[in-house]
C-alpha cells in the first residue's frame, strides 16, 4: 500500500485561532502504533472545546483535532500485536495509557495518568493518516460503514458505559438531557435497546421531533416548559431512576438533582468550561441521591457499544460533510443548531 509523504488536515496552532485546512507531513508510526488512513470522523462537542481551549488542561500545540475517526490501517510499527494490513479500526479519544498503573489496572483506563488523548494532547482523527496505540485502537468488523460506525468511537461508547454508570435496569425511567445532540441521540437509543424509559430533554421542538425518532417515549422542552421539574415528575410519575447529562448546560446539569425520584442517580458527562453543581447535603441524604460521573469507557465498553451498532440494534444519525467544512460545523455547533452528529469525508 503506497504512504503519501503529505496529506489534507485541519490544524490549528493557537486555542480558538483560525482553523487550518491545508497539507501536513504524514506522521509515522511509533514502534508500539498503528498508522490509520481515516475515512470518517465525526465531530465531537469535545473538539470544539480543545479548539476554543475551554478546559483546565492544555492542549498540544499546534494541534489536529478530532477522536471518532473510523478507517483502515495502512501502516504499524514493528512491536504491534494482532493487526493486520487492510483491517478496519478507529481512533478514539483514548488514544494509549500506560496499562500498569492502579487505574489501568482496574480496567479505568481513562483515568490513568498517563493517559494520551486523541485530538488533544496527540495529533487526533481531522487529517487522512493519524497514529494511534495498537492496544487502545478500536477494532471495528470488516464491511463495517465507516461513516455510520464513527460516531461510536466516542459518542457511543461514552453513553453507553455513561448508562451502565447510572445502574437503571430495565423498566426504569432515565432521562437524556441534551437528547437530540451527538452523544445525546445515541444515548437514547442504547437505553431504550437496554429496555429503560426515555424521557428526552433539549431545547425547541424540532429536538423533541429528533429525540422521538430515536426512541425517547416522552420529550420535555426545557425552554417552553414553564415548570420542567413537574412535567418530568408527572411523565415518571414521581422522578426519574437516572438522568445522563450529555447537554452543555451548567443549569441543566444544576436542575437535574431535582429531576430524580428517591434514591435517583445524576450522571455527569457533559464539560462546559468551569461548570459545578451543589447537592445540598440534607436534600442528598433524605432523598438518598447520588451524583457519579462517567468518562468515555474502556475497551471492553468499546467492543460491546461497537458490537451493538454492528447488530443494528442503534444508527447514528449523522450528516457527511467535507474535512475542509470543519470551521462550519463548530459554527452550527456553537449555536446549538446540530440533530445527531457531523461526520467529516476526509477526501474532500
Ligand atoms: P452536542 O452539541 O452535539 O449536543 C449537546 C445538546 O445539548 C444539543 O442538542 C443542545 O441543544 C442540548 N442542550 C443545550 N442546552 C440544553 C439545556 N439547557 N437542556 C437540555 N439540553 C440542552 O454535543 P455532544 O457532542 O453530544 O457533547 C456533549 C458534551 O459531552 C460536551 O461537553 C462534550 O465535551 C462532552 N463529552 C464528554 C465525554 C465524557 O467522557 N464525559 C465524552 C464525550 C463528550
Ligand atoms: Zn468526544
Amino acid at each position: 500500500m503506497s504512504i503519501p509523504k503529505t496529506q489534507k488536515a485541519v490544524i490549528f496552532e493557537t486555542n480558538g485561532g483560525p482553523l487550518l485546512y491545508k497539507d501536513i507531513p504524514v506522521p509515522k508510526p511509533a514502534p508500539h502504533e498503528l498508522l490509520i488512513n481515516v475515512k470518517y470522523s465525526g465531530v465531537c462537542h469535545t473538539d470544539l472545546h480543545a479548539w476554543k481551549g475551554d478546559w483546565p488542561v492544555p492542549t498540544k500545540l499546534p494541534l489536529v483535532g478530532g477522536h471518532e475517526g473510523a478507517g483502515v490501517v495502512v501502516a504499524m510499527g514493528e512491536n504491534v500485536k494482532g493487526w493486520k494490513i487492510g483491517d478496519y479500526a478507529g481512533v478514539k479519544w483514548l488514544n494509549g495509557s500506560c496499562l500498569n498503573c492502579q487505574y489501568c489496572n482496574h480496567t479505568d483506563e481513562p483515568n490513568c495518568d498517563d493517559a494520551v488523548l486523541s485530538g488533544y494532547t496527540h495529533d487526533g482523527s481531522f487529517q487522512q493518516y493519524a497514529t494511534a496505540d495498537a492496544v487502545q485502537a478500536a477494532r471495528i468488523p470488516a464491511g463495517t460503514d465507516l461513516a455510520g460506525a464513527a460516531p461510536i468511537l466516542c459518542a457511543g461508547v461514552t453513553v453507553y458505559k455513561a448508562i451502565k454508570t447510572s445502574g437503571c435496569k430495565a423498566g426504569d425511567w432515565i432521562g437524556i438531557s441534551g437528547a437530540a445532540g451527538g452523544l445525546g441521540s445515541l444515548a437514547v437509543q442504547y437505553a431504550k435497546v437496554m429496555g429503560m424509559r426515555v424521557v428526552g430533554l433539549d431545547v425547541g421542538a424540532e429536538k423533541g421531533e429528533f429525540a422521538k425518532s430515536m426512541g425517547a417515549e416522552a420529550y420535555v422542552d426545557v425552554k417552553a416548559e414553564k415548570d420542567v421539574v413537574a412535567a418530568v415528575k408527572k411523565i415518571t410519575d414521581g422522578g426519574l431512576h437516572a438522568i445522563i447529562n450529555v447537554s452543555v448546560s451548567p443549569a441543566a446539569m444544576q436542575q437535574s438533582v431535582e429531576l430524580v425520584r428517591k434514591k435517583g442517580v445524576v450522571v455527569l458527562v457533559g464539560l462546559p468550561q468551569d461548570a459545578s453543581i451543589n447537592v445540598p447535603v440534607f436534600d442528598s441524604v433524605f432523598r438518598t441521591i447520588e451524583v457519579r460521573a462517567s468518562y468515555v469507557g474502556n475497551r471492553a465498553d468499546t467492543f460491546e457499544a461497537m458490537d451493538m451498532f454492528c447488530r443494528g440494534l442503534v444508527k447514528c444519525p449523522i450528516k457527511i460533510v467535507g474535512l475542509s467544512e470543519l470551521p462550519g460545523v463548530y459554527k452550527l455547533m456553537e449555536e446549538g443548531k446540530i440533530l445527531g452528529r457531523y461526520v467529516l469525508d476526509t477526501s474532500k
